[in-house]
């Protein structure tokens, strides 16, 4: 009884109090404008760190870059409508899209790798900031020891010099034989490439000293190794990661779009230099993530730019990572 009266009257003073409050709060917002709370922009995240076993993954994010599209970027073998209408029905719209970077340090407790460099610096707006981006997740630029690059696409070695130099100055390079053999060979003279020959001439060339060459299943560092996925460029590479049992993959450009490249695996993709070879390539990696469950990461993927691969009847679906890499064992 006593406590029902007591309950009753706090409450009453607390309603009491709120009225008394309310109407001078009101009356000082009509009396003093305050000023109108300014438009900041978008905002994205720079990095997104989780651990592997003994390893430690950092995403991070170099930049992105709007343009029309999907079709013919994605489906250039397609009908326009076909693939505009496609992309709608997946809550996409159907003339622009957005392309973004993610390149990958990976700390092994030995030693920093850092997979891609992402695009020039102070080139085009949105991209090319990889060196910051990697001092905001915590890492000096000279703390990189190794740079393995996947295919050498401007996106992905853009990064690697800096204001005339080395922009990682204390690290040594790991790329794909063959990719390197065929943009320093005469292969490229006279096809759609020859284009990009100038700036493996500025950027990777003058490297090759620091350099290892890999090939199929070769090891960069102890738990991460090799795996061909030729195709997107005639020595584009992805990376396997395994430590303490848990197992990652590094598919880099084996699919570039998480609705286009893995639910349509096989439309045309502009990008791929041999179309057969690089839905070979894609179809053979997204079948060994969907079949073995592993995480994944792809660095055209949405940021974070980490997930798993469903298989869906003769296709796959997308599913980004939440919580599953930060859980930590129950037992
Ligand atoms: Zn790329």
């Amino acid at each position: 009884m006593t406590m029902g009266t007591s309950t009753v009257t706090r409450r009453a003073a607390l309603f009491a109090g709120a009225g008394i409050l309310a109407t001078p709060l009101l009356a000082t917002g009509a009396r003093y404008a305050r000023a109108e709370p300014p438009m900041l922009g978008p905002a994205r995240p720079t990095h997104y760190r989780f651990p592997l076993g003994d390893f430690e993954i950092t995403m991070l994010h170099d930049g992105a870059r709007q343009l029309d599209g999907p079709y013919p970027i994605f489906g250039e073998d397609q009908d326009p409508a076909d693939v505009a209408a496609y992309a709608e029905e997946n809550f996409l719209p159907g003339h622009r899209m957005e392309i973004s970077f993610a390149p990958i340090v990976v700390n092994t407790g030995q030693e920093l790798v850092l997979f891609d460099t992402g695009n020039a610096a102070g080139g085009q707006p949105d991209v090319g900031n990889t060196v910051e981006r990697l001092e905001a997740a915590g890492y000096g630029a000279d703390q990189v020891d190794l740079v393995v690059i996947t295919h050498f696409h401007p996106d992905h070695i853009g990064g690697l010099m800096r204001d005339g130099g080395p922009a990682f100055p204390n690290a040594r390079y790991a790329v794909g034989r063959v990719e390197y053999d065929w943009w320093t060979s005469d292969a490229p003279v006279g096809t759609p490439r020859e284009g990009q020959v100038g700036l493996i001439e500025s950027n990777v060339v003058p490297l090759a000293e620091a350099m290892s060459f890999i090939e199929d299943g070769e090891d960069v560092v102890s738990g991460i190794s090799a795996v061909a996925a030729f195709g997107h460029s005639p020595g584009h590479m992805a990376f396997h990661l395994e430590s303490n049992g848990n197992r990652f993959l590094i598919f880099a450009d084996a699919t570039n779009h998480y609705v286009m490249s893995l639910q349509r695996p096989d439309w045309h993709v502009v990008f791929d230099q041999d179309k057969d070879m690089a839905i070979e390539s894609r179809r053979r990696l997204l079948d060994m993530l969907a079949s073995e469950r592993i995480p994944a990461a792809g660095y055209h993927m949405p940021f974070p730019a980490v997930g798993f691969v469903e298989r869906v009847q003769d296709s796959y679906r997308w599913l980004p990572a939440s919580y599953q890499l930060r859980v930590e064992s129950g037992d």
